[in-house]
């Protein structure tokens, strides 16, 4: 009985224990998280990318329509065609200027694809082996129940060919000190070390009940 109750708390241990490491998806959803923040990021640096294109192309339409007023030749009054050559240089400066930040965003953006690509491939990665671990963990815990309603079966059986009285005492024990019955080695018990009486130990070879005077342990001899 002992025995098994022993490998009933092993195995239901090992149980938990399975149950446990099946339920940690810990680092998957942090990848996970890491991943969707860095494509709200991918996002956003491509719309300023966009818009920077914009702004750039009106700057672009702006400077060809003062262009084709100043070369047309319909414009002749000297002070209109200074001011169209000023605010032409100064469309012209604010291209130069835009085309930086466009160039700056671009290469923004490309820095962020690329690790958007490093964390996905981590994240699959990481998908993969959950996954695997899943089954190799499903598999193990099927195993492990399976053991667990065998063990159970064993010890309806067991308890049912032991005398109740006899089963309460064990009961007790192995509740409040975990393990009821200890070995008697060369007259002493194994729970406590203390020598057992020599009527004792006989009697307990016998196959009677005894508990150990000292720690109170149910006796037995090989
Ligand atoms: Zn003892």
């Amino acid at each position: 009985m002992q025995q098994v109750d022993l490998e009933l708390q092993g195995k239901q241990q090992e149980l938990d224990e399975v149950e446990n490491r099946l339920s940690d998806d810990k680092a998957l959803i942090a990848a996970e998280s890491k991943l969707a923040s860095q494509k709200e990021q991918l996002k956003d640096a491509r719309k300023k990318r966009k818009s920077s294109e914009w702004e750039l192309e009106d700057l672009q339409e702006k400077v060809k329509q003062i262009d084709s007023k100043l070369y047309s030749g319909r414009t002749k009054n000297p002070k209109e065609l200074v001011n169209l050559e000023k605010e032409a240089k100064g469309l012209k400066s604010r291209i130069s200027t835009q085309e930086d930040t466009l160039l700056g965003l671009m290469s923004q953006a490309e820095e962020i694809e690329a690790q958007v690509k490093v964390s996905g491939e981590e994240f699959e990665r990481l998908k993969q082996e959950w996954q695997k671990r899943q089954e190799t963990l499903g598999q193990k815990k099927n195993e492990v129940e399976t053991v667990l309603v065998k063990l159970r079966e064993n010890r309806n059986g067991l308890s049912q060919q032991i005398d109740s009285e006899a089963l309460d005492i064990y009961e007790r024990i192995r509740l409040t000190k975990g393990q009821a019955v200890v070995k008697v080695e060369r007259g002493r018990c194994q729970g406590c070390h203390i020598t057992v009486p020599t009527s004792q130990w006989q009697k307990a070879k016998a196959g009677d009940l005894i508990q150990c005077n000292s720690c109170n342990k149910i006796l037995y001899l090989e």
